[in-house]
Order: structure tokens, then C-alpha cells, then sequence
């Protein structure tokens, strides 16, 4: 984004009225008619005031957007139009009483030194929207646009329309946190990314950037896949709003992502309709043992919970991958095994989610050496091999660490 610093004469500002807008993220903080005359009061002494911030738009003809100085534009422009008078109280300018006069009763030669005075004019240009958008809330309230701001202020984004469309679903009126700074988007968007990725993946903001740059356009949306992952994520998000038709105090900002990712994963091998009543009954009591967890003293605490709790502020892939594998686990233990069949694969390759659920069953350690392993360097095994007709499922499945599944390949050749 570049600067150019320049001045306008009044008349200029109001000559080019026609072509100067007021962008839609303006605030309508509006002036009184006291605080309008004294702007220009101080223009007729002379006195410096605040720059106005514009940019101009790439548009035949030209435009410019007033990012800041909407009230000082409005101010001189309703002066000159005979709006309202100067303040009734105002002192001499020199021998000159102007108290409670309009644009049309001054004197010659001070509508001549108002047409004429300078203005600062700051001209930002060109710009993407986003930077606009943050321009204008660093001038407006000394400080940046978080990433979600960030994100939701290109209009023109398609995957950006999509997460605000999907942060309107009736299961973010039952999550605990407010949508202040465009964090119900900020979740949505999270779950797209776990959607597309197709696995727990680090979803920092940059990456969450990155995919809205990626999916900016309209070809993925309207072609196959991408219909396929809208309909995918309107799913979800249905059964999770069947699960919890009220406000939940468990669902804060990182639980509701995992949940979703959690659920997400289950349901592409399992049918949960049979215990899909009691899931919120199941979730209410994990979140009190969550809270019950760190009550207790620290020898007492369960390690899984204290993990869930502790690392609620991590967002890299192994985070995602133990927050999903700890409610998984408190799932299973509350239901049992489930007797609802398992999606059967004819793959020679393990899906995600069923990469998902032998992680979760692993414990996080490799399966023949015990040795811990991170959700991204382990490798989904067939126990008995895929060439002597092992079938690709969860029963199936192990979780090896990359030497072991190293040997096993070896003899496997051998
Ligand atoms: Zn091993």
C-alpha cells in the first residue's frame, strides 16, 4: 500500500463531491450541528486541522472513498450548502464578528479564504480491500483488524461469502462465545479447513489466509467438490445443532472446532443415529469432568483431560489430532463400542477418518514399540497386509512409528 501526501482546496473537495464516497464500513458517528461549525470556525482562523484519508478507486471515472474524515467532509460540504450558521458564541476573527452567520451572509473575502485553504490530504492507493478495511480501523480506533476481520472484509471472496453464510447456521446460537470480532466465522472457518485438508491441520491464521486466497474464485464452489464439501459441512453442522438445540457453556471457541472435527470424523464410520439423543447428555458430562479435572489435586488429575485443557491454545495439527482423540475416548467410554456397522473400505489405502479413529485407538504410542508418535509422522499399517487380503478397516488398522513401519516393510520385501 503506498501514500501520497497532497492538499485540496475546499473548493476542489466540493467540486468533486460528486465522485467522493463513503464506504459501507464507515461508522455512523455523526456530528452535532456545534461540533460542524466549529470545524469550520477553525478553518477561518487559520488553524491546522486532521488530515483526510482517501483512497482512490480503480474506476472510470474516478472515485475516491473517504477512509477517514467523513465528518470534516460532511461538515464543510453542508457549511457551503447553507445548512447551518456559524456558532452563535464565536469570537472575532480580527475586526470581523461572523457569530451566527451562514455560507451566503459572510463577507466576499472569507468565503474566498474558505474556498481557498488547503486541506491535508492523505491518498492511499491502490490497496487490496483488506488493507483499506484495516486502514480505516487503525485511524478510527488506534489499532489493527484481527486475522478474522481481515478475512471477512473482502466481500468478493467466495470462500469468504461461504464462512458467513455458515456462521448464520442455528448451531452457533448454541455455542458459548459471542460472535464479537467475527469469531463465529473464525470457527467456521476452521472446520472448512479440516473439511478440505480432509485431516487435523494447523490452522493458524495464515493458513487460514492462504485457503481464503485459494478459494477466492467461484470455479471450486460450483464444480463438483466443492458442492460436495458444502453439502459435507451443512451436515455436520445440522447434526451438531440436533445435539444442542440450546446454549452449551462447554462449547467455547476451541471445543466447538474440535466437536465438529470429532463428529465429523465418527460419522464417516459410524452411524451415530442410534445415540444421537444423548450425545449432548454425553458432551455435558465431559465438559464437567473437564471442570471437575482441575479441581483435583495435580497427582489426582487425569492426564487426557489435563492435555484437552491444557492445550486448548494450540493449533497445530497434533493439538487437533489429541483434542479429537480425547473426546473421542470419552465418547467410547460413555456409549461402549458401538455395535452400528463400520464403513468397509475395499481401498488399499486407509481413508482419514479412518486414519483419525487408529491414531485415537493408538493412544498416540506406536503399536509394536511403544514409542509416542505425533499426528504427523506415523504411519496407518495394515496388520495383517493388504497382499494377503488384510481389508482396509479400522479393525485392521495400526499405528506405527516410522521404524517399525520401516522393518516392516523391509521384511515384507525380503
Ligand atoms: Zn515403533
Amino acid at each position: 500500500m503506498d501514500f501520497k501526501f497532497t492538499t485540496w482546496e475546499v473548493a476542489a473537495l466540493y467540486s468533486r463531491r460528486s465522485s467522493i464516497r463513503i464506504p459501507e464500513y464507515q461508522r455512523n458517528n455523526v456530528w452535532t450541528q456545534r461540533d460542524k461549525a466549529y470545524l469550520i470556525d477553525s478553518i477561518l482562523r487559520g488553524y491546522p486541522i486532521p488530515a483526510i484519508y482517501m483512497h482512490k478507486a480503480q474506476t472510470v471515472p474516478e472515485e475516491w472513498h473517504i477512509i477517514d474524515g467523513q465528518q470534516r467532509t460532511e461538515a464543510i460540504w453542508g457549511f457551503i450548502d447553507n445548512k447551518f450558521p456559524l456558532p452563535r458564541d464565536m469570537a472575532l476573527i480580527g475586526e470581523y464578528d461572523l457569530s451566527g452567520l451562514r455560507f451566503t451572509k459572510l463577507p466576499q473575502e472569507f468565503k474566498d479564504l474558505l474556498y481557498h485553504t488547503d486541506l491535508q490530504i492523505v491518498m492511499i492507493e491502490p490497496g487490496t480491500k483488506q488493507e483499506v478495511a484495516d486502514m480505516f480501523q487503525r485511524l478510527q480506533f488506534s489499532k489493527p483488524l484481527t486475522p478474522p476481520e481481515l478475512r471477512h472484509a473482502d466481500a468478493d471472496n467466495q470462500m469468504r461469502n461461504f464462512v458467513a453464510e455458515l456462521a448464520k447456521h442455528p448451531f452457533f446460537a448454541s455455542v458459548s462465545y459471542p460472535n464479537t470480532r467475527y469469531q463465529h466465522e473464525n470457527a467456521a472457518s476452521q472446520m472448512v479447513l479440516f473439511e478440505l485438508k480432509g485431516e487435523p491441520t494447523n490452522t493458524r491464521s495464515t493458513n487460514l489466509a492462504i485457503m481464503y486466497n485459494q478459494y477466492a474464485g467461484s470455479e471450486f464452489w460450483g464444480g463438483k467438490e466443492g458442492k460436495a464439501l458444502i453439502r459435507n459441512v451443512y451436515c455436520i453442522l445440522d447434526l451438531l445443532a440436533s445435539y444442542f438445540p440450546t446454549v452449551h457453556p462447554g462449547l467455547k471457541l476451541v471445543n466447538s472446532v474440535a466437536l465438529y472435527e470429532m463428529i465429523s470424523t465418527l460419522s464417516k464410520s459410524y452411524d451415530l443415529e442410534p445415540v444421537a439423543k444423548k450425545i449432548g447428555d454425553w458432551y455435558s458430562s465431559f465438559f464437567f469432568s473437564l471442570i471437575h479435572n482441575n479441581t483435583l489435586p495435580i497427582n489426582e488429575r487425569s492426564p487426557q483431560l489435563t492435555i484437552f485443557s491444557s492445550n486448548a491454545g494450540l493449533v497445530n495439527s497434533s493439538a487437533h489430532a489429541a483434542r479429537i482423540s480425547i473426546l473421542m475416548n470419552s465418547f467410547f467410554s460413555y456409549f461402549g463400542e458401538l455395535e452400528t456397522l463400520p464403513v468397509v473400505e475395499t481401498n488399499r489405502t486407509f481413508s482419514t477418518a479412518q486414519r483419525i479413529m487408529i491414531y485415537y485407538f493408538s493412544r498416540g504410542h506406536c503399536q509394536a514399540c511403544r514409542t509416542e508418535i505425533s499426528w504427523n509422522n506415523w504411519h496407518a499399517d495394515h496388520v495383517v497386509p493388504f497382499e494377503k487380503l488384510g481389508r482396509t478397516v479400522i479393525e485392521n488398522g495400526q499405528a506405527l512409528c516410522p521404524t517399525c513401519n520401516r522393518q516392516k516393510s523391509n521384511k515384507a520385501f525380503a
